[in-house]
């Protein structure tokens, strides 16, 4: 589903940084990847290239068999396929729940307003959240506002979904409803690369843990390799400071 081919990335401004260094993955459909590191070390950097928010001055990356940083590849349409969900939520402050879940479905997806509606409320159910639909988003906490986040990205429909640190910005009581929603994908099937601290949901929800570091992929493993018998001193030091 994912294929990440030797991708760097060297930011020039404010000053240089090599993000990501000769960065190779494969993420099969149905694979959940967690990626750990610390910060600095090129997770949203790997992540955001992935969707084209970010794009890599070396390699290659295919999403589901399409070369994505093919200039005659249709990035919007890859980013309907390729959901993200971000630290910051992200939704629309002038929008209903509602209307911040049916919005990309009407104008992207080309859906009806009855089929965008229904689906809107089928994903609402979904995440817990149906009962606030005609709320607005500052009206709600940060972990229901997340969850509304998660609804609007699957209202696409998408192979893939990204989480870029999704509870890092919430109060500790409400990270658990926001991993539950995440756990319920994965066993729905969904293909997910979460980067994230939770080390719980890595050991409870990962097939794979990659640890980054200085923009390399430094070890990756099942959660047992990791937690159990990591290798690289990098990955002992990282895991000591954080366990
Ligand atoms: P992480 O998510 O692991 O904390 P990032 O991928 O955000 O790491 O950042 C990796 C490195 O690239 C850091 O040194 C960061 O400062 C730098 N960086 C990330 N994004 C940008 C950007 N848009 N412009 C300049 N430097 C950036
Ligand atoms: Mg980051």
């Amino acid at each position: 589903m994912i294929d990440v081919r030797n991708i760097s990335k060297t930011f020039i401004v404010p000053h240089e940084v090599r993000a990501l260094v000769d960065v190779s993955n494969t993420v099969k459909a149905g694979e959940v990847v967690v990626v750990i590191g610390p910060s600095g070390s090129g997770k949203s950097t790997f992540i955001r290239c992935l969707n084209h928010l970010e794009v890599p001055d070396e390699g290659h990356i295919f999403i589901d068999g399409v070369d994505i940083l093919d200039p005659k590849t249709d990035i919007n349409k890859v980013r309907t396929e390729v959901g993200m969900v971000f630290q910051s939520f992200n939704l629309f402050p002038h929008k209903t729940v509602l209307e911040n879940v049916t919005l990309a479905q009407r104008v992207v997806r080309k859906r009806g307003k009855e089929e965008a509606l229904d689906r809107a409320m089928i994903l609402l159910k979904k995440v817990g959240i149906q009962d606030k639909a005609n709320v607005y988003p500052d009206q709600l906490s940060g972990g229901q506002q997340q969850r509304v986040a998660i609804a609007r990205a699957l209202a696409m429909d998408p192979k893939i979904m990204l989480f870029d640190e999704p509870t890092s910005a919430l109060d500790p009581e409400m990270i658990g409803e926001v991993l539950d929603v995440m756990k319920t994908l994965a066993r729905e099937g969904m293909t997910m690369v979460v980067v994230t601290h939770e080390m719980g949901f890595a050991r409870e929800v990962a097939d794979r843990v990659i640890f980054m570091d200085h923009g390399a992929v430094v070890e990756e493993g099942t959660p047992e390799h990791f937690f159990r018998n990591p290798t690289h001193d990098r990955t002992k030091l990282f895991l000591s400071q954080i366990l």
